[in-house]
């Protein structure tokens, strides 16, 4: 049986609601002048992302994960070469560097589930050709150590900020640290598309040029064909949806951290809270995670009470089948690992009301008084 959550971890209807009559009037706009594909919703998106990030140009995509793997392309990354990450994120990081033919390199995280700087230079090998930090949660990677060590080395930074939409780092926002942002604005992250849509950040002139090639069968023109390119763009009625989205964007994300603030005040002397950062940066918590050592019973425990969450992620990249062949085991990285087993995400969507938070919390914390916490 399906339990009936009365906290559900999205409310997507639910923001439908919020927003018919615009997602309607936009959508109808485009079926009206039928510009489909690359319409004029396309590139006000583009326009208004870059500005987002602070950044000259933004180029968008099918989805985040082709963000990533046409990110990769562009900078020439391919078989032979190495791109160093993280096994703590979505697959479609290791999986953008897989499917360029590369060979996706592992680092462990650190206590907020993000690249751990320090072991980043023993990583680095002659095949080494990009950095990809993962600014997972909402939460932007300690960039400063890993954008000096890439300039040392000459390596390329590519962020997969597919979770970080509007974050920022040190007063820099998420996707202007990197030569390239790559950005998901799948249903679930914090800008959403109605479907899937990815979009790129840069400041480079060359690169945005390259990647519109990219993007759309390596055509200079409507007859011409530069190189093989892939057929990856966003759709004119997923740039209408999102371009309503976007003025909601910063409301969203006050929303998201006014729920954080009151998670972590009233639960962190149960469970590990994420810490706060706003002396660092700005944390738009995409995914609230506590840690617990009675995860899956708090877990259960949880659902009972109609409170539904979700775990990111249960099985870290190194130890799924998908990457069998890389050469890692269980026990390559302990923190990660160890994590996987501890974490567990909140719900935090901003639909929630008050009421709502005060019902997660006021089960968290009668799952430690009861004692159903109790070590068996
Ligand atoms: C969502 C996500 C992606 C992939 O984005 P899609 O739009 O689903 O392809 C990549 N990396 C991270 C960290 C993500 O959360």
């Amino acid at each position: 049986m399906t339990p009936a959550f009365t906290i559900p971890y999205v409310n997507f209807p639910g923001q439908y609601r919020e927003m018919r009559q615009e997602i309607l009037s936009a959508v109808e706009g485009v079926f009206t002048r039928g510009d489909y594909i690359l319409g004029e919703e396309v590139s006000a998106f583009e326009s208004s992302f870059a500005a987002l990030c602070g950044v000259q140009f933004a180029v968008s995509v099918a989805n985040g994960t082709d963000a990533l793997m046409l990110a990769l392309k562009v900078l020439g990354v391919g078989p032979g070469d190495e791109v160093i990450t993280v096994p703590n994120s979505f697959i479609a990081t290791a999986a953008s560097i897989a499917l360029v033919g590369a060979q996706p390199v592992f680092v462990d995280v650190d206590e907020d589930f993000l690249m751990d700087p320090t072991l980043v230079e023993k990583a680095i090998t002659s095949r080494t050709k990009v950095i990809m930090p993962v600014h997972l949660t909402g939460r932007c990677v300690d960039m400063d150590p890993v954008l000096s060590l890439a300039k040392e080395k000459g390596l390329k930074v590519v962020e997969d900020a597919a979770q970080s939409v509007g974050s920022f780092y040190k007063g820099r926002p998420a996707g202007s640290l990197g030569i390239l942002g790559c950005f998901s604005l799948h249903p679930l992250k914090n800008l959403n598309a109605a479907g899937d849509a990815g979009i790129i950040s840069t400041n480079d002139f060359g690169l945005a040029e390259k990647l519109k090639l990219f993007r759309n069968h390596g055509l200079i023109n409507r007859e011409e064909s530069a190189f093989w390119g892939h057929n990856s763009r966003l759709d004119t009625i997923q740039a209408a949806v999102l371009n309503r989205r976007m003025p909601r964007l910063k409301e969203v994300i006050r929303r998201r951290r006014m729920i954080a603030e009151k998670y972590r005040h009233a639960l962190n002397p149960f469970v590990t809270c994420p810490r706060d950062i706003s002396e660092e940066g700005l944390h738009t918590y995409h995914v609230f995670i506590v840690q617990s050592d009675q995860r899956d019973s708090l877990k259960e425990y949880l659902a009972q009470r109609g409170v539904e969450t979700k775990i990111h992620y249960p099985i870290p990249i190194h130890l799924q089948k998908a990457a069998a062949g890389v050469g890692y085991k269980g026990g390559s990285f302990p923190v990660c690992e160890r994590q996987a087993k501890r974490m567990l995400s909140l719900p935090i969507h901003p639909l929630l009301t008050d009421k709502d938070v005060t019902q997660v919390i006021e089960a968290v914390i009668d799952f430690h008084k009861k004692g159903c916490g109790a070590m068996a």
